[in-house]
């Protein structure tokens, strides 16, 4: 999908796009299903802001995931609501092109032979100066997104583009409330048995809230209509809204 391509030349809050790593570059975004771009989601929208190109590749269309639609629908109609969703996000984030990998949600780690192939070839073919992909934690341990940022340094390392990963505003300082939250969701037999450990990040991006409450409110049958950090803690909800955080990764 194809955007107008604004040149604004600074970034506000974030310094000269020239000293920043990847903020006003050519980057790729892979993540590994529709919603997890809500986590560099305003970094995407200052990047164009500061006159850069993003390419998101996303190897599901997160058919697995639970629906908040009023009624039932079948994994291949999710499929094509959660397709729309992230185009109608990446929309409002000002993305360039949105590339989907089409491999089974919740079973990325069975098919990393595929991912790492159609991953590269989608790289390849776009050329990044910079890779922005899920660490070794996941962010939420889900194993879609380890195997997504295995891919990612495997990549990176072969065509030696520089990487950085995702990591949360407050990592080392979990609290008990969202360990047990990241728990919980072990039953659903789709995160490592172990508790994800976070790295502090060394790169951070000041972000534009409403741009990206505005994305992620395309993301209706993830989130159910209205807000979707409504329904969050506020020292929670502000942690995502105010900057985003990435690890610089030595490949
Ligand atoms: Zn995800």
């Amino acid at each position: 999908m194809e955007h107008s391509r604004t040149r604004r030349g600074t970034t506000r809050g974030n310094g000269r796009a020239g000293s920043h790593p990847f903020l006003g570059k050519r980057i790729v975004v892979f993540t590994a299903h529709p919603d997890d771009e809500g986590i560099a989601a305003g970094t995407m929208y200052e990047n164009h802001r500061a006159g850069g190109e993003t390419f998101l590749i996303c190897a599901t269309y997160g058919e697995k995931g639970k629906s908040h639609l009023a009624k039932p629908v079948s994994d291949a109609a999710l499929k094509r609501i959660r397709k729309a969703e992230l185009l109608a996000a990446a929309k409002v984030l000002k993305v360039d092109e949105v590339r989907f990998l089409g491999l089974p949600d919740a079973g990325v780690k069975a098919h990393s032979a595929a991912l790492f192939e159609k991953a590269m070839r989608a790289v390849m073919r776009i050329g990044p100066e910079y890779i922005l992909s899920f660490g070794p934690d996941g962010m939420s341990g889900h194993l879609d997104h380890i195997t997504v940022g295995k891919a990612a340094r495997r990549i990176a390392k072969r065509l030696r583009i520089p990487l950085a990963a995702f990591t949360r505003a407050d990592a080392g300082a979990l609290s008990d409330e969202r360990r047990k939250f990241f728990l919980a969701r072990r039953k659903f037999g789709k995160y490592a048995r172990t508790m994800p450990e976070y790295r502090k990040g060394d790169i951070k991006v000041h972000i534009d809230p409403a741009v990206k409450r505005r994305a992620l409110r395309r993301h209706v049958s993830q989130f159910g209509p209205g807000d979707p950090f409504a329904r969050l803690p506020k020292k929670v909800a502000a942690q995502f809204m105010g900057s985003e955080h990435f690890i610089r990764e030595n490949i």
